[in-house]
């Protein structure tokens, strides 16, 4: 993996008018203030919003527990909603959704906040209180954003499942989270069909003592059955009468579920105020947006940028949000730019893989539209690689001329962007880029001790910050494995290296995790998933490099004795993992294997497998088997 570091020098540079007008003018003194004075540089950026109580103490850092703006009080939706709807953005645009087919609908703060309180007001006559944990399994439609609003606003906890997700990961979800009810949409929509989400709810839920789920229903209304709730009928019978309820800072707003070295889904958990705080940070700073700009996350609210950039940080600060349900290349492949144009996006935040994708279409469909407006692309979610940077430059930006190409990494854990390269620094291809206000990192051995500049490791934070996660749902004791696998850091799991300058290019995970297009899918959750078919007596899951996807899934699978290998078996694999899983966590090879790779000690040596996959030098085998 590390024959990936960069050797060349070449750098982009955001034209001269964009960096003269950026928010963040001056990358190297706040950091230094963020890293000096926590409790100034935050506290200060926290004063901007609204609180029912005032905090006491900026940060208590315990390690490796760490809580923010302690003895606040606050509620998300209070600066997320109310602060606009009662103030000058009352009338201001804060959602537009777009359907595939090209129709919106458009809701201004004070329309978005009248339906959230609504709805808020049906889940409470449901018996949803402070504290009870919601699961939300819906399309991306602005039901779905108001689902989440309404909870945190009740200061319910929620937990989105992204809605493509299978029958088992739903599940799994719904019991971790100890959720009695779940929000879910009969379908969504892709490539001009409803996807059939209903079936995968129903089969989830079949046998959990939920007490209700609340069905938007945008197909057929089905017959309902007692514990069944129509999200119209509920909207209907309900009144927008309620106030967000007052949370302490540390109260958690949502739980959401990601992978780890293990098949158990992990519960990331964020907090109303830091969580709020830090992530409109950001999205001043980072991703560059002002006050009139429409901001515009490609992604879905099943992932974090979901959470934190098509939702909370951009209602917080009170812009106006894009964005689009359904496939990135349909009806056409310039689709995307059309809505650009239509809705005048002045920032995008997208990942590689979209961009790669846009790459193999030809520019021909960016040119058909003018997309003058879009000044700045953020990416995150991969590394991208040196290619899809230079191609979105020249054919995306007027080869550079009219904005700029920010890649920031992060992860769920993390809530927004950490290292990353604003627009007032040069862009290096291949590098994510610098440590940004309040983060500390480093690229250290597995002593912590740091790394020389130029060689690879293992990427590290040294401390804290305010959006940074509190705990894993109901088992504190995963969290603090991400502060001790290092001595005194956090470990991000990932492999990356660091410049002369200070840059830092992540490589990839040193875990058993795949990046599939920008979505992270443990090797484990994928094996577990294949284990429970009739057939399969053990698997291994290996990633294998993929032009557009960045990584897809390779299975090697010994069979039950007495199964038969072959097309029809194989294509009965994948079926049973696309079901339990969803189609992103579908291996696109399944191989028949007699035996796989293990250590001594029963362990399967993927790095065997993965290595033979591609031709290459396994390296120390001294601990196999046989
Ligand atoms: P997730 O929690 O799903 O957002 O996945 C986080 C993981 O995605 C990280 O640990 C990295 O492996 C990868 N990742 C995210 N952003 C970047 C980036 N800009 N460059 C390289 N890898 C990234």
């Amino acid at each position: 993996m590390l024959e990936h570091i960069l050797t060349n020098d070449e750098v982009f540079v955001a034209p001269g008018w964009l960096k003269a007008q950026a928010n963040l003018q001056n990358l190297e003194a706040e950091h230094t203030r963020s890293i000096a004075d926590p409790d100034g540089f935050w506290g200060e950026w926290a004063a901007r919003y609204t609180w029912f109580k005032p905090w006491e103490k900026v940060v208590d850092w315990n390690y490796p527990d760490h809580r923010w703006f302690v003895g606040g009080e606050t509620n998300i939706t209070l600066n997320a909603l109310d602060r606009h709807a009662d103030g000058a953005n009352r009338n201001k645009v804060a959602l537009i959704w777009i359907a595939e087919d090209g129709s919106e609908r458009k809701l201004t703060y004070y329309e978005l906040r009248r339906l959230v309180s609504q709805l808020a007001s049906g889940l409470r006559s449901l018996g949803v209180e402070k504290g009870d944990r919601v699961v939300i399994y819906m399309p991306l439609t602005i039901e779905g954003v108001a689902s989440m609003l309404a909870c945190a606003r009740l200061g319910a906890i929620h937990s989105v499942v992204y809605a493509g997700m299978g029958v088992g990961a739903l599940r799994d979800r719904i019991i971790d989270a100890g959720a009695k009810i779940v929000i879910a949409g009969d379908i969504g929509m892709r490539r001009g069909k409803g996807v059939d989400l209903r079936s995968i709810v129903e089969q989830a839920t079949e046998d959990l003592p939920l007490r209700h789920i609340i069905w938007f229903q945008r197909g057929v209304k089905n017959e309902l059955r007692p514990r069944d709730v129509d999200f119209d009928d509920l909207m209907a019978r309900s009144k927008p009468d309620v106030d967000p309820v007052p949370v302490d800072a540390e109260h958690p707003l949502y739980i959401l579920y990601t992978s780890g070295s293990t098949g158990k889904p992990k519960g990331v958990v964020h907090v109303h105020g830091g969580y709020m705080v830090g992530t409109s940070y950001h999205l001043r700073h980072f991703y560059d947006v002002k006050d009139n700009d429409v901001f515009w996350a490609t992604s879905d609210i099943g992932w974090v940028v979901g959470h934190s950039y098509i939702v909370y940080a951009p209602l917080v600060e009170g812009v106006t949000s894009v964005f689009r349900e359904g496939a990135p290349d349909w009806p056409d492949p310039g689709v995307f730019w059309a809505c650009v144009e239509k809705y005048g996006v002045n920032v995008m935040f997208t990942a590689p893989t979209a961009v790669r994708m846009f790459m193999k279409f030809g520019p021909e469909y960016v040119n058909q539209h003018d997309i003058s407006t879009l000044r700045l692309i953020a990416v995150a979610g991969e590394p991208l690689n040196p290619e899809a940077m230079r191609w979105a430059h020249k054919h995306l930006l007027g080869d550079g001329q009219r904005g700029f190409v920010a890649d920031n990494w992060w992860q769920t854990e993390l809530g927004g962007p950490a290292i990353a390269t604003p627009i007032v620094k040069h862009a290096k291809p291949g590098a994510a880029g610098l440590p940004l206000p309040g983060v500390e990192a480093a690229v250290v051995d597995t002593d912590g001790n740091p790394v020389p500049k130029g060689k690879g490791g293992l990427l590290a934070l040294k401390r804290p910050f305010p959006h940074m996660m509190r705990t894993v749902w109901g088992s504190h004791h995963r969290y603090e494995q991400y502060w001790t696998e290092i001595p005194n850091c956090y470990a991000a799991g990932d492999v990356a290296s660091w410049d002369e300058e200070g840059y830092i290019s992540v490589l990839g995970r040193s875990d058993d995790v795949l990046n599939v297009a920008g979505h992270r899918i443990g090797t484990a959750d994928v094996e577990s998933a294949m284990i429970t078919h009739p057939a399969v007596a053990e698997s291994a899951v290996i990633g294998i490099p993929d032009p557009l996807k960045g990584e897809a899934i390779k299975a090697f699978v010994v069979l039950r004795i007495g199964a038969e290998p072959g097309d029809e078996m194989r294509q009965s694999i994948i079926d049973h993992v696309r079901r339990e899983l969803g189609p992103i966590a579908t291996p696109s090879q399944v191989a028949f294997t007699e035996k796989l790779p293990k250590t001594r000690s029963g362990k399967i040596v993927r790095r065997l497998l993965k290595a033979q996959e591609m031709g290459k030098d396994p390296g120390d085998l001294s601990t196999l088997e046989d």
